[in-house]
């Protein structure tokens, strides 16, 4: 087995939540998907497990181990071997959060509702009551976890993360992104069904959660510091993801070009007659160098501007018509035990 899900699928493929009989199903799937959390992971599953257990539903837990170059993944053997509760799938290397976390959908057999949280501890297990309360309490699909404060990031990381929603919220159309709201959330099998049937390769994954849509609600709480380990986000990886969330929901910067376009046409129009009265009046006693360059720079960098951002949309859709799978499957562990109520 090895591309989980067909490419870009509109059948109802064999995937692993429908291969096996309703009965032997949990209720909550929680997906994990975990990129050198060595340090994190024990902590993580043994914060994890009293929480799910107190909610009282049969739950799994699917770790995806994103092509780890730490020992994540013999720590994820472990647990599955101490906990049957525990699926494990094993990409065949690095692929990114956002892909990573679709693996894990994919693989999450959950009958209810399944749950995404970040490896690190900086979702709290401890929210995933609230949010399974609210998504039973409110009847709604989506059960977001929105941050009250961000702790331990520098105000540079909330000044652009907050222009950052800002652009997203104009510009995002019809499609609005809730501030202050990463991927931890609750979904139930509907909605994260209408989720897995989007299988764009460029996957910006809070674009696609409120692309679905459905009711929802948000649940507030404190997002802690990372517990150990390291940020995998840097300037440079926060900026493309920011171009990711842009160009994958809207094609309002295509129009730029055009606006620009105008823009400049208008005003080199105008500047063209300024000259020509001047020239009538005065005479042209200096060749005009100075104003020369400055036109031929300006719109210079307004086509280069404008072609990079053609550019960006174009290598979207080069990457799209390949049609190739999300990602590549090593290994995939189901859950187990508590599950297996044979009827025989
Ligand atoms: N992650 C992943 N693949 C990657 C990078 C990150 O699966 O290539 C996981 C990581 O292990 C963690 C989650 O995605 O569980 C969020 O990553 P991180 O904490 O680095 O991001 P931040 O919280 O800073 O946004
Ligand atoms: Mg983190």
């Amino acid at each position: 087995q090895l591309a989980a899900r067909p490419p870009l699928a509109a059948s109802p493929g064999l995937t692993p939540a429908t291969l096996r009989p309703a009965e032997a199903r949990p209720a909550l799937s929680v997906v994990v998907p975990a990129y050198n959390e060595q340090e994190v992971l024990p902590a993580f599953h043994a914060r994890l497990t009293p929480v799910m257990e107190a909610i009282g539903l049969p739950w799994e837990v699917v770790y995806v181990n994103d092509g780890s170059r730490d020992r994540t993944l013999p720590i994820m053997e472990g647990l599955r071997a101490a906990d049957p509760r525990v699926a494990l799938v094993n990409l065949s290397r690095n692929f990114g959060k956002e892909i990573a976390l679709t693996a894990g959908l994919d693989h999450a057999t959950a009958t209810e509702a399944v749950i995404v949280i970040d490896a690190d501890l900086q979702d709290p297990p401890e929210v995933i009551p609230d949010l399974v309360a609210a998504w039973r309490g409110q009847g709604v699909d989506i059960a977001y976890a929105q941050r009250r404060v961000r702790e331990g990031e520098t105000w540079v990381k909330k000044a652009t993360a907050s222009a950052f929603y800002r652009v997203m919220q104009r510009i995002g159309g019809k499609v609005k992104l809730p501030p202050n709201t990463g991927d931890f959330r609750l979904m139930s099998r509907r909605a994260l069904d209408a989720l897995l049937s989007l299988r764009e390769q460029h996957r910006f994954m809070k674009g696609l959660f409120a692309w679905v849509g459905f009711p929802s609600v948000a649940v507030l709480y404190d997002r802690a510091p990372r517990a150990a380990g390291e940020t995998k986000w840097n300037y440079w990886k926060l900026w493309n993801l920011s171009l990711e969330g842009i160009t994958s929901f809207t094609v309002a910067p295509l129009k730029v070009a055009t606006y620009l376009g105008l823009a400049t046409a208008v005003f080199a129009s105008g500047y063209g007659l300024l000259i020509i009265l001047r020239t009538m009046i005065w005479g042209n006693p200096v060749a005009g160098y100075p104003s020369l360059m400055a036109v031929v720079l300006f719109l210079g960098g307004v086509q280069l501007m404008t072609l990079g951002i053609i550019g960006e949309y174009l290598g979207r859709i080069f990457n799209e018509t390949k049609g190739r799978p999300l990602y590549l499957v090593e290994r995939h562990l189901p859950s187990e035990a508590p599950l297996q109520r044979h009827t025989t």
